[in-house]
């Protein structure tokens, strides 16, 4: 793995924007099943935004940090909705957990993974199997540090894919928390959007490591 700076974080904001714009239908109607159908469009508000900020914040010349944690609060204020609020928590938690002072370490990414699913659950409070993007971005961070600790090179691709198949898997689940609880039942069949998204976006991240 290369050194991650400012620059990679900036190339992954800008392709998630541009990955959430293209996806942005097909979310909306994954949400609208037994949400409220508005996730792709919050998607793509608060990942516009996000590269957006990230762009000014690093012209500056601040680090990968600085930048996650700008772009994190920009996602959450423009997103609306809870998708959101937790992708602001989940970048800005990231970010504080990367040094300032030195080269970004597979080890350190897997440390920020770690961080964002514990920023997630704190503030979403669900809990896995309850059908939410935490059922996607545990098994993410799970298998980052299984595959960080046995030194593979391959380890973020490695998790991503870990991420697309438990998205995938969310289908059987019904919803325990948000706003597609009501209609719990109407979902089985369809898997989470924002599982789906975050998994996305986590393959799309690991592509541009690798460009
Ligand atoms: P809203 O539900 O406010 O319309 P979105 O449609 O953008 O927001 O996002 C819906 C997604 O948010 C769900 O598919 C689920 O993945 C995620 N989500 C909802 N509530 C929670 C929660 N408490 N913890 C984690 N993720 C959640
Ligand atoms: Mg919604
Ligand atoms: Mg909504």
């Amino acid at each position: 793995e290369g050194q991650r700076t400012a620059a990679t974080v900036l190339r992954a904001l800008r392709a998630i924007a541009e990955l959430m714009r293209e996806r942005e239908d097909e979310l909306g109607r994954m949400d609208s099943v037994a949400g409220d159908g508005d996730h792709g469009r919050g998607m793509t508000r608060g990942s516009g935004a996000a590269a957006e900020a990230a762009e000014a914040i690093a012209a500056q010349g601040v680090g990968p940090a600085a930048v996650l944690v700008a772009a994190g609060d920009a996602w959450a204020s423009k997103a609306g909705g809870t998708s959101g609020v937790l992708w602001g928590a989940l970048l800005r938690s990231f970010g504080d957990l990367l040094p300032a002072d030195r080269a970004v370490t597979a080890v350190d990414l897997a440390a920020g993974a770690e961080a964002a699913l514990a920023a997630v659950q704190r503030l979403g409070r669900a809990e896995p199997g309850d059908k939410t993007l935490v059922d996607a971005l545990r098994p993410f961070t799970t298998e980052l540090r299984g595959a960080v600790e046995s030194g593979g090179a391959d380890a973020w691709r490695r998790a991503a894919q870990a991420a697309t198949e438990a998205a995938a898997d969310t289908a059987d689940l019904l919803p325990r928390t948000g706003r597609a609880r009501p209609l719990a039942e109407r979902s089985v069949g369809t898997p989470d959007p924002g599982a789906t998204s975050l998994a996305l976006a986590l393959t799309r991240i690991g592509e541009t490591f690798e460009e």
